[in-house]
């Protein structure tokens, strides 16, 4: 069976959130349930990619006609045995700074799908593929023509999308159809949504099976309140929905972590202790109090309002707060505020940076991560594989993931970490001084705790396996 991935980003090649974490992992996941497999990913040559196809040799230019232009693409093959990536040139859409949120948007994305396509249809990446995977919104239209203008070579390729965010959708305006080749679905069952073209929603139509990040999302997405607006056609198209946990590839791994200062595993927790102490040196914070983490996105999404207006009663409490983030300019200077008004309690970096993001993890006793929804969340667990035990709100993959059956079993070393039902700072407070509390009243029973979250199997192989059901039971050799 050849599998194509068709995404945005993936690690290591370019990652700004999960969604590089899952699309990087997957192929090595997918091979190692079946080595037979064949597994393309196909990545945009964005301009921070353009090192990665160093040494390779590009197949001739061709050109995509989309919103009258032809746009000059070609296609860069690195192939290692069963595992290859296709990186998608076209210098008009994606030799650029930023990733994400330019106003062309509509048109790159449906490009980069367009020459996803043509590239398949032409065998390139080993040969045509039985399952097109595409994954969120940026890659959604390769499943809309897959499906409405089948191209010659392309009849058999069954479609899957994985939905890994509902929050991002891919919405445009509706005049554009017309120019994108996109006329014929403007239509309420398909791409429209309220007047707009929403590649999202039309993925969702085209594909045979949608899967997203967790069993618990599957459902929230089926309503109003976790459905951003497509709830009404997610539940027309419920009995293709499958939820599929994410899992985390081999290198979060503490005993071989190159970016932490001391290896430690759930029998020799000492090394932590080491991690700690460097954590507090890099980002200033004195004193031994409770060591309370957040690694995330400053987005609305991750709840860290909350953890502003929680903090100081916290720090106040005798605990110590260690940020690492970057995003929405009013987070980053509530944080910056923080940091300057507890001076040596709460150290805050504003950065995207994958070795602090191993260093706060491993570092801290506690990781907050009061997110109003979240699909998946992979940080609770790399939090987790580092014996640093979550508080977080019951949503979403959080509630999968982070198992509180209340505070006895927990230091008994059966559960996971300690839930809120409610996103208010009022929830976040009670359930953070729970887990402080547990952690300085019974310290044997928080390291039975630690030893259980760090024995947790988070490996990729259910799931993968999971995701090759979804494709043999396409049919798909
Ligand atoms: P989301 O995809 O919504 O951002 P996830 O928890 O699913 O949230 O995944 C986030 C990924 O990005 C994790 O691998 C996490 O460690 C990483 N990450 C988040 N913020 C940062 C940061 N500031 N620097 C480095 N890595 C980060």
């Amino acid at each position: 069976m050849r599998v194509a991935l068709v995404a945005s980003e993936a690690a290591p090649f370019v990652k700004t959130g999960g969604l590089g974490d899952v699309v990087g992992a997957l192929p090595d996941a997918l091979l190692r349930v079946d080595p037979e497999l064949e597994v393309v990913t196909w990545l945009p040559l964005h301009r921070v990619l353009r090192e990665a196809v160093q040494g390779l040799t590009p197949g001739p230019w061709r050109h995509v006609s989309l919103g009258g232009r032809d746009e000059p693409v070609r296609l860069w093959e690195r192939a290692r045995e069963r595992d290859r990536v296709v990186f998608v040139d076209a210098p008009g859409w994606f030799d650029r700074e930023a990733l994400y949120g330019h106003r062309d948007g509509a048109l790159r994305w449906a490009g980069f799908c367009r020459a996803v396509l043509d590239g398949c249809a032409d065998g390139v990446g080993g040969g045509v593929p039985d399952v097109l995977h595409a994954h969120d919104w940026q890659a959604s239209l390769a499943l809309v023509w897959l499906k409405h203008r089948r191209a010659a070579g392309l009849e058999r390729t069954r479609g899957v999308l994985t939905i890994h965010n509902l929050a991002y959708q891919g919405r445009w305006d509706g005049s554009l159809a017309a120019a994108l080749d996109l006329q014929d679905q403007l239509r309420f069952d398909r791409m429209e949504w309220h007047g707009q073209l929403n590649y999202l929603k039309g993925g969702i139509e085209a594909a045979e099976v949608v899967t997203t990040v967790s069993p618990t999302y599957a459902r929230e997405v089926l309503g109003p309140e976790h459905g951003q607006g497509l709830d009404a056609h997610l539940r027309h198209h419920a009995n293709k929905l499958v939820g599929i946990l994410n899992g985390l590839d081999g290198s979060w791994d503490p005993e071989a972590d190159p970016a932490l200062p001391a290896p430690f595993s759930a029998e020799e927790l000492e090394g932590k202790a080491i991690c700690r102490e460097a954590l507090a040196r890099e980002l200033g914070i004195d004193g031994d109090g409770p060591l309370l983490g957040v690694v995330a996105r400053f987005t609305e999404q991750k709840g860290l309002d909350l953890v502003l207006d929680a903090a100081p009663a916290l720090v106040e409490e005798g605990a110590r707060l260690a940020v690492l983030g970057t995003g929405d300019q009013d987070l980053e200077d509530g944080f910056r505020a923080l940091a300057h008004r507890f001076d040596r309690r709460v150290g805050v970096r504003v950065a995207f940076d994958g070795d602090v993001a191993r260093r706060v993890l491993a570092g801290s006793d506690v990781l907050l991560m009061p997110s109003r929804f979240e699909p998946c969340g992979l940080t609770q667990m790399q939090a987790m594989r580092y014996g640093t035990v979550p508080v977080a709100h019951a949503v979403g993959g959080l509630r999968d993931t982070v198992l509180d059956p209340g505070d006895g079993p927990l230091l008994a070393g059966e559960g996971t970490g300690f839930r809120f039902e409610h996103p208010t700072v009022e929830g976040l407070l009670w359930a953070t001084r729970r887990a402080l509390r547990c952690r300085e009243e019974d310290p044997d029973g928080w390291r039975r705790l630690m030893r259980a979250v760090m024995r947790r199997d988070w490996r990729w192989d259910g799931p993968a396996a999971r995701t090759l059901e979804v494709y043999r039971a396409l049919g798909a050799p």
